[in-house]
């Protein structure tokens, strides 16, 4: 089995343990041996990071275009395969996976082109014979935490506006799926970017743990739990940390009467159970009015039956396995809760046997009318989405917006007097209207309100509010 170091001040280093890194679609194939890192690496990495703060936050942007424009790409010529090693490590289907490392490629493309317009602003003094410009400058050392489900393009959507703006990175990737990070790693070790600018820091929760608690790293973006998220938003605010976090959602996904049926399916099953509903975008909740509600319940109970959940790599699968046995435990509980509290299993919500032994899950849907019921509000993180018949619009809008998250939320309506008032009225950081609430570009902002998202928004142009800080210059003449 192939080893995995860690990458750390521009050398490879051997961690403390080595992990696993098993194929969900096939728990006996491993894909690889991935170094754990100590608290000893954290402090490593940290101190090679700030020795290369100086002069890597005052390079041009030209060195910094070269860098990320490299990255960029190599991802995209090799999409193909890191899509498939994506999807051997965290189950989504292959066309997923490529999709997603060409999304990373282009995240880095993007971000090379911002490295060139990052900038400030010239405004009049109120006092005479002073010019006051405003300037954008590098935070410092910034942690990035990245959770499993988006192995390669979360830890792009951070590391390339992280160093467009001229920080120092340390990536801790998820635990489960490092294999994305590590390749993501090792093509930066080649693309010029000086040594200790970037380090990569495999292993579990202990190591972002570190990260946050080292005082030289002056700023943590986090992808994962509303659990881990709250606390590191704590220990951050103790230390005068700056932060910016992306949680959970559970998004709502209205239809009202005069949808188009056939959209309003295709939104839903794509934007439920694609990318096994490990999605934080995705649609877990369904408010249907009650003109539309029983043939949008049997469409959508036939469409959901006929997908086709299998291996990642295999061309048929359209839904691929839940990514461990954690997972795929949490999902059989709540068909469990689900049954206890009355709700009505439409379809699936079982475990599946295939030609290899992975953890496989029929995408499930669920009718229950109560609000309350714990489907209806706890994000489950699969293939599992609720379908709730609501009398009109007002209510719909009123249970859409009646939960402690708000990241996405789509309607299906033809009615453009809706589709405008929805768009307005929904508590969400962003809204769909006849398309699903997951899929979102890679160039604009990505985040929610309320519980979701805490801080600036990520990606887009909007990404250099978090990895920079304002200076303000006075001269006078
Ligand atoms: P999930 O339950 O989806 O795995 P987590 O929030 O546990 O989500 O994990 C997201 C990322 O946060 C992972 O990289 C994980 O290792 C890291 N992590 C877990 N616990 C902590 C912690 N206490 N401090 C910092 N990072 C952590």
């Amino acid at each position: 089995m192939s080893s995995h170091p860690l990458f750390i001040g521009g050398e490879w280093i051997a961690g403390s343990t080595q992990r696993s890194n098993i194929n969900p679609s096939d728990i006996e194939d491993v894909v690889g041996a991935y170094d754990d890192a100590a608290a000893s690496h954290v402090a490593l990495a940290v101190d090679a990071a700030r020795a290369a703060l100086p002069a890597w936050s005052r390079s041009t942007p030209q060195q910094r275009f070269d860098v990320l424009d490299f990255i960029g790409s190599e991802l995209l010529a090799r999409k193909e395969e890191l899509g498939s090693l994506l999807a051997r490590e965290e189950g989504k289907i292959l066309p997923e996976a490529i999709g997603e490392v060409s999304r990373a490629g282009y995240v880095f493309k993007f971000f090379a082109g911002e490295a060139l317009r990052i900038g400030g602003q010239a405004i009049a003094s109120v006092r005479a014979g002073i010019e006051v410009i405003t300037a954008r400058e590098a935070v410092g050392v910034v942690g990035l935490i990245t959770p499993w489900n988006f192995p390669i393009a979360i830890p792009a959507w951070k590391t390339a506006p992280a160093l467009a703006c001229g920080n120092c990175v340390i990536l801790k990737p998820a635990e489960l799926t490092p294999g994305c990070a590590w390749a993501l790693a090792e093509i930066i070790s080649r693309s010029g970017l000086p040594q200790g600018v970037f380090s990569l820091l495999t292993g579990a929760g202990e190591v972002g743990s570190a990260l946050v608690e080292h005082p030289g790293v002056s700023a943590i973006s986090f992808t994962g739990s509303i659990g881990v998220g709250t606390q590191i938003a704590q220990r951050c605010a103790a230390s005068m940390k700056k932060f910016q976090l992306e949680m959970g959602g559970k998004n709502p996904l209205v239809v009202l009467d005069d949808a188009d049926l056939p959209v309003a399916v295709d939104a839903i099953v794509n934007g439920s159970f694609y990318s096994t509903g490990q999605r934080c975008t995705a649609s877990s909740r369904i408010l249907a009015t009650e003109g539309i509600y029983p043939k949008l319940v049997d469409a959508l109970v036939q469409r959901t039956r006929a997908l086709r959940v299998g291996h990642a790599l295999d061309a048929s699968s359209q839904i691929g396995p839940v990514v461990d046995a954690r997972q795929l435990a949490k999902d059989l509980d709540y068909m469990q809760i689900a049954k206890d509290e009355g709700g009505r299993i439409l379809c699936g919500g079982e475990r599946v046997s295939a030609a290899r032994p992975g953890y496989y899950f029929s995408p499930a849907l669920i009718a229950n009318d109560d609000p309350q019921a714990r489907l209806n509000r706890e994000e489950v993180f699969g293939p599992v989405a609720t379908i709730m018949r609501v009398s009109d619009y007002a209510q719909a809008i009123a249970l859409a917006n009646d939960s402690s998250l708000g990241l996405s939320a789509g309607i299906c309506t033809s009615s453009l007097k809706y589709a405008t008032q929805f768009r307005r009225d929904i508590q969400a950081g962003m809204v769909m209207v006849n398309a699903p609430t997951a899929g979102v570009d890679y160039h604009v902002p990505f985040g929610g309100i309320k519980g979701s998202s805490y801080g600036p928004r990520e990606q887009g142009g909007l990404a250099m509010e978090f990895y920079t800080r304002v200076k303000t210059h006075y001269v006078a003449s």
